[in-house]
């Protein structure tokens, strides 16, 4: 296994399938197994569980390149990844082997993928608020939910599910449970047909009488929140605007190569000669770069768990999304009725660039909680 595995991805046939996988709106599994073979599924996970071993650094290297070659491939990875690093972060020291150890081991040995069930239909994009209620019964808890959206739905091994905690009602009150997706109680009753993204199999949950023993809580009573906070927002805020730049790097590189090479031949010149088109590229250049360099300052600032990162972590998603809607609408323009007639990748990068700012954290939720961040006052 490579020590750096940013250099493991395997770019070319996630790429070569990407268009299919949009089209037919078919979940990337061959992508997905190759990247366990890798040693991928396992990025972020300690070695005492068997896993590779990173950083949020090279998270975001990783996730930026799959992204690029296929968005779809890129979401699933970066919602299992976040899931890991929540399930990994629940582990406490009186965990003993089970379910979660387990889950654990098999995703570093390149078997397992989870996701996140958390979106709620009573709490929408709020995805810290649960409505849903779990009740407690002997040794177990049962759960009964609607989730409204979890990537890789009905192909995962396991869902890293939210709900509101036994005998409150109040919405912050949260606990985190791994469920594993066979489980009778848990059923798929649609898929979606997206506008973007359209092979990361996202589906509504619908969850009745779910028992679950306490083995499977990640975390102590009522600690979903506080997992959510520290470890889910931080990986997902990374992953989501990797995914942008990658998205966004990928487009400009498809339009870069069409200007060069789109001719005008009564001219005598292509379309890079144009200087309205230049200057439209070397914008989009500009926003992909500060992007980056934001999105690795971040990842920097995680890592080392600096106090600068809670502001940068709520900074760094939508300025991504925002950025990657920006730098491929502005590849339509130069794409002209080539990219409009969905001759190439343009089309989809568009469509896939659209996703990252309705994911919540949205860009408007997201820009509120900075503004509050900022003027001193309590995010929630
Ligand atoms: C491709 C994709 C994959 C997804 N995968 C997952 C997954 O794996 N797991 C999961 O749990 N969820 C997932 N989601 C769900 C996602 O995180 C959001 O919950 C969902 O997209 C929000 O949709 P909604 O219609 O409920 O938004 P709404 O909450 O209805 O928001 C609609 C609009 O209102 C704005 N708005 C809402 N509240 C405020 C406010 N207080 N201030 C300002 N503006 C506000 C929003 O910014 C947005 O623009 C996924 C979504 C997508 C698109």
């Amino acid at each position: 296994m490579p020590s750096d595995l940013s250099t493991a991805v395997p770019v070319e046939p996630i790429a070569a399938d990407a268009a299919a996988v949009d089209e037919q709106r078919r979940f990337p599994r061959a992508a997905i197994d190759e990247l366990g073979r890798g040693g991928l599924l396992g990025l972020g996970l300690p070695g005492s569980n068997g896993g590779a071993g990173s950083n949020p650094l090279e998270f975001v290297n990783v996730v930026e390149q799959i992204a690029g070659a296929c968005a779809s491939t890129g979401m699933v990875y970066v919602m299992h990844i976040v899931g890991a690093q929540t399930l990994l972060a629940g582990i406490d020291g009186e965990d003993g082997p089970g379910p979660k150890q387990e889950a654990l081991e098999a995703m570093a040995a390149g078997r397992h993928l989870t996701t996140l069930a958390y979106s709620e239909r009573g709490s929408r994009s709020h995805f810290w608020a649960q409505v849903s209620h779990a009740r407690e019964d002997g040794d177990a808890i049962f759960v009964d939910a609607d989730k409204t959206w979890a990537t890789s739905a009905g192909e995962a091994d396991s869902y890293v599910l939210a709900t509101g905690a036994p005998g409150t009602d109040d919405p912050l009150s949260t606990e985190l449970y791994l469920v594993a997706s066979d489980a009778p109680a848990v059923t798929i009753p649609r898929h979606f047909d997206g506008l973007g993204m359209r092979g990361n199999a996202s589906a509504p949950l619908q969850v009745r009488d779910l028992r679950l023993e306490r083995e499977r809580r990640l975390g102590g009573e009522r600690s979903g929140f506080g997992l959510m906070m520290t470890a889910t927002l931080p990986w997902f805020a990374l992953g989501s605007a990797a995914c942008s730049v990658g998205i966004a790097g990928a487009a400009l590189d498809a339009v870069v190569e069409h200007a060069k090479g789109a001719r005008l031949g009564h001219e005598g010149s292509t379309l890079a000669d144009v200087p309205g088109v230049r200057a439209r590229l070397a914008h989009s250049r500009i926003r992909l770069r500060e992007s980056r360099a934001l999105l690795h300052e971040v990842a920097g600032e995680v890592a080392r768990g600096e106090a600068t990162a809670q502001e940068g972590v709520l900074a760094v998603k939508a300025s991504a999304a925002e950025m990657a809607v920006e730098v491929t609408d502005l590849a339509m323009r130069v794409g002209g009725g080539v990219a409009y007639s969905k001759h190439g990748p343009l089309e989809r990068h568009l469509r896939d660039a659209r996703a990252a700012s309705v994911m919540a954290p949205t860009t408007e939720l997201l820009h509120d909680f900075l503004g509050k961040a900022l003027t001193g006052q309590d995010l929630f």
